[in-house]
């Protein structure tokens, strides 16, 4: 436990009251994980924060400066949240909660502050996460949190359906849990998942968009979406048609929704690669045509999953930049890379080294994802021509124009009087060396200078 939080939660004890480390940061210690903050939960109310840690800053102005003491800032002391700045690293510090009614399946109506960290512990989602230490009392775990964990359970706190309808986002958040931990979905909190997964409609899309993001770059997210396929076609519909949808050809041994799970779970893990791979099919099933022998064929489902993946994305109020790079991804990922020196420096300046690298990743995650009988060789392709990338990139580093054999002086003394075209002509000669069309020797450059004049 970092020393800043060991010294928050001392200074609230000394004060009379209680503090416990909660939440994600109590889970992510207890399997070994570092957790990514460090939350905590008092009896104390935020006006009684307030007179233990200073007076409030507003949140804001003063931000990036260096505070060698600590100061606390108003987050949302209404709603019982504030944040407590030691040495740059902020903490947030919330007092016992106990949630109202829900009338929007989001936010509850009001909020009551409690003594009690029972009470605060049964307003949290689900067991796994709803569990609080300090010192003192140890592990605070009356839903059997610690067990799930062990076992690899996400179960709700309570009754699901009831936390469901107090609060859709749960239902995205389970399948989110779902995938990052690689755990399974406790039988009763998956059937309402199910049952309740219309109340998605109710949820902004922003928050969708944000766990369906952790749940694509979760370790398990091939087998949560799949298990959660009712929750994927409520919030993306465009994606029903894939689930089971047989591609009748020869190059597959999945469906294309199995086959997108697998290019999902194959992908380098960023979040515009699995983005990509996430829709690179997903105009499949409109595409689809069959031949008399009853051959599938997919003609110009890259265009049609690019346009559908970007109209999603908008819909999901994803950033353009990301949504301009997943839709190029997809609308390229059909490009059949040869294996040569000329279309690799083609497809560099096509793309960028960045890019270009990105295509790769997608294509071999796709490849990956198709029958043995052609996988094999197709991914060899692939790394084959990674690999002439990769040279020329270096290549690139240690060759410019200045290592050319011939300079303008040469030209000049093949008649070109001063001036542009000297500098034209050794440009179309550097391209032939980088295309290693021919040598990079003086005299069979000259030779080829004269015959451009
Ligand atoms: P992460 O590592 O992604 O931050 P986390 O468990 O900390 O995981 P947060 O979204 O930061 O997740 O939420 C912190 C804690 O607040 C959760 O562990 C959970 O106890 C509680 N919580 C968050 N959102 C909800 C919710 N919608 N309903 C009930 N409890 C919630
Ligand atoms: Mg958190």
């Amino acid at each position: 436990m970092p020393d800043a939080v060991g010294k928050i939660m001392n200074a609230l004890e000394e004060s009379g009251h209680e503090a416990f480390i909660v939440g994600g940061c109590v889970r992510d210690a207890l399997r070994g994980a570092e957790p990514a903050d460090w939350d905590m939960c008092t009896d104390a109310t935020p006006w009684e924060m307030f007179d233990i840690f200073g007076k409030p800053e507003k949140t804001g102005g003063k931000n990036g400066e260096y505070y060698s003491g600590w100061r606390i800032f108003d987050t949302g002391a209404k709603h019982g949240t504030v944040s407590i700045l030691i040495n740059d690293k902020l903490f947030e510090v919330t007092t016992y909660r106990i949630d109202g009614k829900y009338a929007d399946n989001r936010h509850p109506d009001s909020v009551r502050f409690s003594r009690s960290i029972e009470d605060d512990l049964a307003r949290r989602d689900f067991t796994v996460n709803a569990m609080a230490y300090n010192e003192k009392r140890g592990l605070i775990d009356i839903f059997g949190g610690r067990e799930d964990l062990r076992a690899g359970i996400i179960r709700c706190v309570g009754n699901p359906a009831e936390r469901y309808l107090e609060d859709a986002l749960r239902i995205m958040r389970a399948m989110r849990f779902s995938a990052q931990l690689s755990f399974t979905i406790e039988k009763n909190t998956y059937d309402a998942m199910n049952k309740y997964a219309y109340l998605l409609h109710n949820i902004s899309e922003e928050r969708i968009r944000e766990e369906f993001v952790k749940t694509l770059t979760g370790i398990g997210s091939l087998q949560s979406l799949d298990r959660c396929r009712k929750v994927v076609g409520e919030i993306i519909p465009e994606a029903v048609l894939m689930f089971g949808l047989d591609q009748k050809n020869d190059y597959h041994c999945y469906d294309v929704w199995q086959h997108t799970l697998h290019v999902v779970h194959y992908v380098m893990n960023t979040a515009p690669l699995k983005l990509a791979a996430f829709f690179h099919d997903i105009g499949k099933p409109p595409c689809m045509t069959l031949t008399e022998d009853g051959w599938g064929h997919f003609y110009g489902h890259e265009h049609m999953s690019a346009e559908m993946a970007e109209s999603v994305m908008k819909r999901l109020k994803f950033d353009n930049k990301t949504t301009a790079l997943v839709k190029e991804l997809i609308w390229n990922h059909g490009i059949v890379f040869q294996q040569t020196a000329k279309h690799a420096r083609h497809m560099l300046a096509k793309f960028g080294e960045e890019k270009l690298n990105m295509l790769i990743e997608l294509e071999l995650a796709d490849v990956s994802s198709q029958a043995p009988s052609c996988a094999e060789e197709r991914v060899a392709n692939i790394e084959k021509f990674r690999g002439i990338v990769s040279d020329i990139l270096e290549q690139q580093k240690c060759f410019s124009m200045r290592d050319m054999a011939i300079d303008g002086i040469d030209i000049m003394e093949l008649g070109v009087p001063q001036g542009p075209e000297i500098g034209r002509i050794l440009k179309a000669l550097f391209a032939r060396v980088m295309d290693e069309e021919i040598p990079n020797e003086k005299d069979i450059l000259r030779r080829e200078a004269e015959k451009m004049l």
